[in-house]
């Protein structure tokens, strides 16, 4: 297995996590399930479900080795008459979230997700109803260690992330909606009509969203990977081809600032498909050329930071320096600071991180051997001249 940083929670967690879909459906399965994500040094796992069924199973799945994993479990998440409710209710959100830890046997979450925001009058009124304040308590109280929030909608997330300092975010990411503006309509990121027409290129919105993640230390923990299977299906794809599982969870750990991809699998085989990610070799994770060669969509120029472009013979980490290039533009133009002006300054961050790398964008002999191998003819020797002129060196 491999981990990554969760952002600045300081928590190190497997880049492949446990949804619960598999034990929702079936209770019976949490603890096979569990034996397998320990098997497999999965560390994570999230618990979006409020099903008091689901909830006990997961109690019993976790006896004696709580200590083995993080649990991302969500506030706001409750049941009613048989059924999950989500609810901005104050004293539901309490009571759920009491019963979350009588049931699943602990007596802290590591990270309370704040449930499912895509639009701004919820942000406001999950700010408004004093449930932001709750999690600060419960975070002050050591019930929760860390604040989350999950979203389909990458303004949402974005004002979230600067109003009320949410340390992870749970964020649907995969090439599909990453071409597809913000809603606040959850329905139209799986609308057919939607697809008509072909796509360029990703949101602005949403690269925006990962650069800032990346800037402010919000670790991002991904859902929805496969768009609910649509796109490791040829005929319900709407790039017109098939990835495969492997390949879209390559997709999302490229995105910045994504440190797990949550596998919402519904059995042991398409959990097991999921954690093939980890032994897969650079073949199998590469989804550039597949990229490519999508009939219905283009990324022409746009660097996706997929590798696909190395080895550098001078062994420059091309896709690192361009997207350490990428956040600090972007943290400027989210200051309102454009290039060129005085005002234009490296964040101390991007700064340390370009600095570690083992070579730099002074360091390209402009051979362009990079630019034959790059699916999405990025003018690689043109951004190393830019990048050179940010960092200096
Ligand atoms: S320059 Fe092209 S090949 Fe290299 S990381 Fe970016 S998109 Fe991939
Ligand atoms: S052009 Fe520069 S970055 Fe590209 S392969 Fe050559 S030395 Fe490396």
């Amino acid at each position: 297995m491999e981990y990554r940083k969760l952002g600045n929670t300081g928590i190190e967690v497997s880049v492949i996590a446990l949804g619960c879909e598999g034990f929702v459906e079936n209770n019976d399965m949490a603890k096979l399930f569990f034996d397998r994500a320990e098997e497999a040094g999965i560390n994570y796992f999230d618990m979006f479900t409020s099903d008091p069924a689901a909830r006990d199973a997961v109690g019993k799945a976790l006896e004696g080795r709580r200590e083995k994993f993080i649990i991302q479990s969500h506030l706001c998440s409750t049941w009613k008459d048989g059924q999950y409710v989500r609810t901005r209710d104050l004293e539901e959100t309490k009571a759920a979230f009491e019963d979350s830890l009588a049931r699943m046997g602990t007596d802290f979450i590591d990270v309370g997700m704040i449930h499912y925001c895509d639009a701004d009058s919820d942000w406001e009124d999950i700010v408004g109803s004093g449930i932001l304040d709750y999690a600060r308590q419960l975070k002050a109280e050591g019930k929760i260690r860390h604040i989350g929030l999950s979203s389909h909608n990458p303004k949402v997330a974005m004002r979230a992330i600067e109003e009320g300092g949410i340390e992870v975010l749970m964020f649907s990411v995969n090439y599909v909606y990453d071409m597809l503006p913000a809603t606040e309509n959850v329905d139209d990121l799986w609308a057919d009509e939607v697809y008509e027409g072909g796509f360029e290129n990703m949101d602005p919105d949403r690269q925006r969203l990962y650069e800032l993640c990346e800037s402010k230390g919000t670790g991002i923990s991904v859902m929805k990977a496969f768009a609910g299977g649509d796109i490791l299906d040829e005929k319900m794809s709407p790039a017109g081809a098939a990835l495969t599982p492997v390949q879209c969870i390559s997709y999302a750990l490229s995105r910045p600032a994504v440190a797990t991809v949550c596998s919402g699998a519904r059995n042991m085989e398409q959990l097991d498909a999921s954690i093939a990610y980890v032994d897969a070799g650079a073949e199998e994770r590469d989804y550039a050329e597949a990229f490519a060669a999508f009939p219905k969509v283009s990324w022409t120029g746009h660097c996706i930071y997929c590798t696909h472009c190395h080895p550098c013979p001078a062994e420059i980490n091309i896709a690192d320096v361009t997207k350490f290039m990428n956040l600090v533009i972007a943290h400027n133009e989210s200051n309102g600071i454009h290039e060129g002006t005085e005002e234009f300054r490296v964040p101390d961050t991007e700064r340390e991180h370009y600095r570690v790398l083992a070579h730099h964008a002074g360091e390209c002999l402009a051979c362009g051997l990079c630019e034959t191998r790059c699916p999405f003819g990025v003018a690689i020797r043109e951004n190393m001249k830019h990048a050179k002129s940010i960092f200096g060196y």
